[in-house]
């Protein structure tokens, strides 16, 4: 399989009427999990979606970047898939948006989501932010995405610009404004940060990034995920080189310093967290 780079390639913003004038948006799907324990609150179908312009350095998922491939599937064929899971979800539970990075296919999203709120189904949206932008049209789908979307698990991969641009690839200014807006306008979020060492785990940053969460209204739950080798098997697989090769996963108690810096105790509307939308 090729990989090719896609940085520079366009979201898939397109024009709404076309669309549908053509019939039933697709998706680009990945692949799906019918049991998901940790992608948002409760038992979760998770949907992932193809496509990421992102290239974090310890993906584990590079299967998932290229932009533009996997299987077609219209909203209502994955709520179809999914509904027959609906027994386990309970008050929590619904489905899960992930990646690659969900917001490259934001038209898709939005039909997903809006279409799940229609059955009643709660939506969680799991993003690094990257596509964001305040331009039009994007900005006005975004909206409207949040307005049908119940909790978003947001992933900061680093607090400082410079930093985040190393480990993958882009600057961190227009995640951190979509975070802004969403703290503004009253969105559920999970906030999540892997732990790097050599990468991330260097106190001033924990402790800037910890400061920075305080400031944000609605996060019901921080957590630190301690990076992991198990995506080196794909990079073989895929031919590429592993850019993290020979750093181990971070020491537990590096990570119970990480909690500490970020304040996770502190965070715990996520135990009684409902959806509302
Ligand atoms: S944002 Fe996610 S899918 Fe994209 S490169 Fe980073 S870890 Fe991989």
């Amino acid at each position: 399989m090729k990989l090719f780079d896609n940085t520079d390639a366009p979201v898939n913003v397109v024009d709404q009427a076309a669309v549908e004038a053509q019939g039933p948006i697709k998706g680009y799907v990945h692949s799906v999990e019918s049991f998901g324990a940790v992608d948002g609150p409760g038992i979760r179908f998770t949907v992932f979606l193809q496509g990421c312009r992102m290239r974090c350095q310890y993906c584990h998922n590079p299967d998932t970047w290229n932009i533009g491939v996997g299987d077609e599937m219209t909203a209502d064929q994955v709520l179809d898939d999914a509904q027959r899971y609906k027994a386990f979800w309970g008050d929590t539970g619904g489905i899960t948006c992930s990646g690659g990075e969900s917001l490259v296919q934001i038209d898709f999203l939005l039909d997903l989501f809006t279409k799940a709120k229609q059955r009643g189904i709660s939506t969680c949206l799991d993003t690094s932010g990257n596509p964001f932008t305040r331009d039009e049209p994007w900005f006005s789908q975004f909206k409207k995405l949040m307005a049908v979307t119940d909790i978003s698990l947001v992933d900061i991969k680093h607090i400082n610009s410079a930093e985040h641009k190393k480990l993958t690839g882009f600057g961190n200014e227009n995640i951190l404004d979509m975070i802004q807006w969403m703290s503004a306008n009253n969105c559920d979020m999970w906030i999540r940060h892997v732990l790097v060492p050599e990468r991330t785990d260097y106190d001033n940053y924990l402790t800037e990034l910890g400061d920075y969460i305080k400031t944000l209204n609605n996060v019901q739950k921080v957590e630190v995920l301690p990076y992991h080798t198990l995506g080196v098997k794909k990079y073989n697989e895929l031919g590429i080189a592993y850019p993290l090769d020979g750093i181990e996963p971070p020491t537990p108690d590096r990570i119970r310093n990480a909690e500490k810096l970020l304040h996770t105790a502190d965070y715990n509307g996520y135990k009684t967290w409902k959806p509302t939308k």
